[in-house]
């Protein structure tokens, strides 16, 4: 018996555009890119080279300061083929705010023994310092054998404590940013790209 055609809706399927460029989806409570998923992606890669060039095949144990560089540092990782071990330390300074509330401290410490071993320090921004200047003190008190440091993007002209990081993957100017890990009020860490939030938008929400 000869089966009836099949008819299937074209509408369910993604139609080729005549570009092709796929045009990036904004979302509405930004007020600008700063950048982009590609130019995030095309950065992290070549600072895996760089990764890569300081550190040579040797392991190394990466400390990631978590939630920001959540992202940064699960992309960043699989851009080395190194031995890599991974621990992670919690701290907060921010809450509901867009300006850091002060003294950064530690909710969550590390768990690895870094004694004698390379560490490599990796966190979403470097602004006041006093977040790295914090976690580098705690990391030498543990006698590693080396510490270099990592950071996606580097608000420079915001120092408060002097701090140089060893890799850096953008220098920005002094705008809230959030998207890829960088939250407010713990929401728009999952964006894509890196985003400056609406200036409107930059107080405590209701939905916090
Ligand atoms: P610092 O202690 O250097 O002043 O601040 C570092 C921490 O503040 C970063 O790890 C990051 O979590 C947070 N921070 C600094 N600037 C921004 C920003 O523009 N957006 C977001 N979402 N977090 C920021
Ligand atoms: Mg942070």
């Amino acid at each position: 018996m000869r089966r009836p055609p099949v008819f299937v809706s074209l509408a369910n399927y993604p139609m080729p555009t005549n570009s092709t460029e796929e045009a990036p989806k904004v979302h509405p409570d930004l007020e600008s890119v700063m950048f982009t998923e590609r130019e995030i992606k095309e950065r992290v890669k070549s600072l895996g080279k760089e990764l890569k060039a300081a550190f040579g095949d040797g392991e190394f144990t990466i400390i990631s300061i978590i939630n920001g560089a959540v992202l940064f540092t699960a992309d960043l990782m699989r851009e080395i083929d190194n031995p890599v071990r991974l621990d992670c330390i919690r701290i907060t300074s921010y809450g509901e705010k867009t300006q850091s509330i002060g003294t950064p401290h530690v909710i969550h410490s590390l768990t690895l023994d870094i004694s004698g071993r390379h560490v490599l320090l990796i966190d979403d921004i470097l602004d006041t310092g006093k977040t790295i200047a914090l976690v580098d003190g705690i990391i030498r008190k543990l006698n590693p054998a080396s510490l270099r440091v990592c950071v996606l993007l580097d608000k420079h002209g915001r120092r408060e404590v002097p701090y140089e990081a060893d890799f850096v993957g953008f220098r920005i100017p002094d705008r809230f940013v959030v998207g890829y890990g960088m939250d407010f009020a713990e929401r728009y860490r999952n964006l894509p790209c890196i985003g400056v939030l609406k200036p409107e938008l930059q107080k405590p929400p209701e939905w916090a």
